[in-house]
């Protein structure tokens, strides 16, 4: 007999609630664990996956598999050309291994949630149990209601309610402890398992050599690397959080990111570490930058809740519904040069460069650019979500949904439509020496002082040109009145 226990976005070992569940049903039977994972080129097709991510996971799972191998617990990863077929495929595997029960950690995304639903299904048909485990967030999303037993749609009514809610229910933040053995004599009986290697990327998620490396350095992949980040995060950078994450040109923030989205690191394993290093022990009060991280941690669940309970915004559809009566454009030339970063505004266009040569990019850059592309550039701001996906090795669906609803003001609790950053102001605020322009944009190191933001406003223009840098796009009040014309089309017709 066999247990299965099927990884998605959950690579890893520590805390992670179906594998233990799994390992424990599988003892508790006298039964072997077995663990798989399906790479599926359709939905990282259907999904804009990022190269970079597609070769972080498949880099994480080479090392779970080792990890797991340790363990005696086998990790079987096949590719699967149509999605239609996973379910199908599944349950082959299943009835081949003699596997009568299979546990996996739940995914919100509607395209997962028809496939897990097939799947249910399919095993049914034939006996086998399926249990789907809530693990992703901190709090499942439908535990927090308003008082009319409604969805929160605002994020700070929900964050004090989430912030109760854990302190009420503190075996939220218990950690689930590592799978159990196999016995050693599991390796002789699956050993074609043992011995498949880790696929390739499908062809037109193949990363060149060069960024291969270079991916590979900036992003090392796995569990241990996740851990050691968040120590080192929580030791010596935590504590300055609140006063210096806004700051792109510093290194503030935990650069996490791609383990939550990947699963190598749990939220609930992240909040616990700060709770423990706060000095109230608790999720608030105490330390301002242990607060502030835990609030942040907070929003990748708020975007998650609001995915759970509206799922049409998986369907290219805003939250709020007027917002897609907006008349959005789409010059192709001016959307290349916002990718490219070549608007001509020094800040955009480092976070840009940032993001096509290191698949990440500040928060405060992130806020920045979408702005600029939704409401200076008018640009359907669905073109710029997919741009990041495909771009960015942290690329996930309720977060970057969220993040470009909330700079577009199309999306929930948003920006108001009428706050238009002012990427001059932005950039002289949050990067006032200009340290972060000038890694990124080297034709602008030679530019001295605070021209350096506005280089041919600012600056003698003989200088700017000389460097090459292009001059400004779009005018900045022409587009934020042309954008409050457009908006306020939309909100009229109401
Ligand atoms: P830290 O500042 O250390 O924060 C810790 C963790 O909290 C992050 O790793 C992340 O999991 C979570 N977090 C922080 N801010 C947010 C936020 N605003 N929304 C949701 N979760 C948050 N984050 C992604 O993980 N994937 C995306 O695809 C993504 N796309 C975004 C698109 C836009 C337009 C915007 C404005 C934000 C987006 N974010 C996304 C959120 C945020 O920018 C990143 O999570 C953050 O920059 C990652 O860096 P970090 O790990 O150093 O964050």
């Amino acid at each position: 007999d066999a247990i299965v226990h099927w990884f998605r976005s959950d690579l890893r070992v520590r805390d992670n609630k179906a594998l233990r569940l799994a390992s424990e049903r599988a003892r508790e039977k006298g039964a072997l664990l077995i663990t798989m994972y399906i790479v599926s080129p359709q939905d990282f097709e259907a999904h804009f996956t990022s190269p970079a991510r597609v070769d972080f996971i498949l880099r994480t799972l080479q090392e779970l598999k080792d990890d797991l191998a340790k363990l005696n617990i086998p990790l079987y990863v096949e590719t699967i050309e149509k999605r239609k077929r996973i379910p199908g495929r599944i349950v082959d595997l299943l009835e081949a291994w003699g596997a009568n029960h299979l546990f996996a950690n739940m995914e919100f995304e509607v395209d997962e949630l028809r496939r897990d639903e097939s799947l249910v299904r399919a095993c049914l048909e034939k006996g086998i149990a399926m249990d789907v485990l809530p693990d992703n967030c901190v709090v499942h999303p439908g535990r927090l209601a308003t008082g009319t037993r409604n969805q929160y749609s605002v994020y700070t009514p929900w964050f004090r309610s989430w912030i109760a809610h854990i302190h009420e229910n503190p075996e939220l933040l218990e950690l689930s402890e590592e799978p159990l053995k196999n016995p050693a004599s599991m390796r002789e009986r699956y050993v074609k398992i043992f011995d498949r290697t880790i696929p390739t990327a499908p062809r037109n998620k193949m990363l060149k050599d060069e960024e291969k490396r270079r991916f590979q350095s900036i992003w090392p992949a796995g569990e241990r690397e996740a851990h050691e980040r968040l120590k080192i995060f929580v030791q010596q950078r935590i504590g300055d959080y609140k006063e210096h994450r806004n700051f792109p040109g510093e290194n503030a923030t935990s650069s996490l990111s791609v383990h939550f989205a990947t699963g190598t690191l749990s939220a609930r394993t992240a909040v616990r570490t700060a709770r423990d290093h706060n000095r109230t022990k608790r999720l608030d009060g105490g330390n301002v930058g242990i607060e502030t991280w835990i609030s942040e941690i907070a929003w990748r669940d708020f975007y998650r809740h609001v995915l759970a309970h509206w799922p049409y915004i998986c369907m290219n559809k805003p939250f709020k519904s007027e917002y897609a009566l907006v008349e959005w454009e789409y010059d192709q030339d001016k959307f290349k040069a916002w990718c490219e970063g070549r608007t001509g505004y020094p800040i955009v266009d480092a976070a840009m460069r940032q993001l096509n040569y290191c698949g990440w990019m500040h928060n405060r850059c992130r806020m920045v650019v979408a702005s600029f592309l939704a409401k200076h550039l008018l640009i359907d701001w669905r073109m710029g979500e997919r741009y990041f996906m495909e771009h960015l090795i942290d690329g996930d669906f309720a977060s970057n949904n969220g993040g470009w609803g909330f700079s577009s003001s199309t999306g929930v609790d948003p920006q108001p439509y009428f706050r238009i950053f002012n990427p001059l102001l932005q950039s002289e605020k949050f990067d006032s020496e200009g340290e972060y322009i000038k890694r990124w944009i080297p034709e602008l190191r030679g530019i001295e002082g605070k021209a350096v933001h506005d280089p041919y406003g600012r600056g003698k223009g003989a200088e700017a040109e000389k460097s090459g840098y292009p001059k400004h796009m779009v005018d900045h009040r022409e587009s934020r009145d042309r954008c409050l014309a457009r908006y306020k089309e939309v909100l009229g017709r109401r």
